[in-house]
């Protein structure tokens, strides 16, 4: 299977694609921003580093995030293709990712600001990292997946939202034009639903 990124604004969708693609593909979901949570909820020093830099809306520096990632692509699992979803999100990070891996596909999940905003708001997660919308909830509060009560993350306040799209645009953005220069960059229209967005991402990957 290939080596995956995802691209695409917050609240695009990302997370939700790459997890049905992990599945459907027997491939490994990595995510920076739940490896990131997954750290600030067990107290640890990298934890503690991120949290200021994520409720600012900020990006945690690049030399934190791609020790962390270039670790993970060495585990035994990351051999047969994975999806990386959050990373890279700055040149410097798709720069670092060329030098120990061999990206074969960016897709990049285009939505409008209004879908951004509404997904965003509408946003409520579990610990177990499975992510619902507030619409397709019928006003449940658990997990379908382990139980747990859901919540709304920190970021997802309107304030922090603000300054994570102006972070998108200033800092990730440039990545469509890089991957767009290596030939790999494919565009996917999501704002179907979820299964309908799926659909034409396995078109692609399927090529
Ligand atoms: P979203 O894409 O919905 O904004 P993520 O879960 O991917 O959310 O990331 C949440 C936050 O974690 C980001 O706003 C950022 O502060 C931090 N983060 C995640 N991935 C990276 C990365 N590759 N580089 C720097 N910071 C990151
Ligand atoms: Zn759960």
């Amino acid at each position: 299977m290939k080596n995956i990124v995802m691209l695409g604004a917050p609240g695009a969708g990302k997370g939700t694609q790459s997890a049905l693609i992990a599945k459907e593909y027997g491939i490994p979901h990595i995510s920076t921003g739940d490896i990131l949570r997954r750290n600030i909820k067990e107290g640890t020093e990298l934890g503690k580093l991120a949290k200021s830099y994520i409720d600012a809306g900020a990006l945690v520096p690049d030399e934190v995030v791609i020790g962390i990632v270039a670790d993970r692509l060495s585990e035994a699992d990351a051999k047969n293709g994975y999806v990386l979803d959050g990373f890279p999100r700055t040149i410097a990070q798709a720069e670092a990712l060329d030098k120990v891996a061999k990206i074969d596909v960016a897709i990049n999940i285009v939505v409008g600001f209004d879908v951004i905003v509404n997904r965003l708001s509408g946003r409520r997660v579990c610990v177990c990292g499975a992510t619902y919308h507030t619409s397709t909830l019928g006003g449940r509060t658990t997990c379908s997946v382990c139980g747990k009560e859901l919540f709304i993350r920190d970021d997802d306040k309107p304030e922090t939202v603000k300054a994570r799209l102006e972070t998108y645009e200033k800092q990730t953005a440039p990545l469509i034009g890089y991957y767009a220069n290596a030939g790999i960059l494919v565009d996917v229209d999501a704002t179907g639903t979820i299964e309908q967005d799926f659909e034409k991402i396995k078109k692609v990957l399927n090529d």
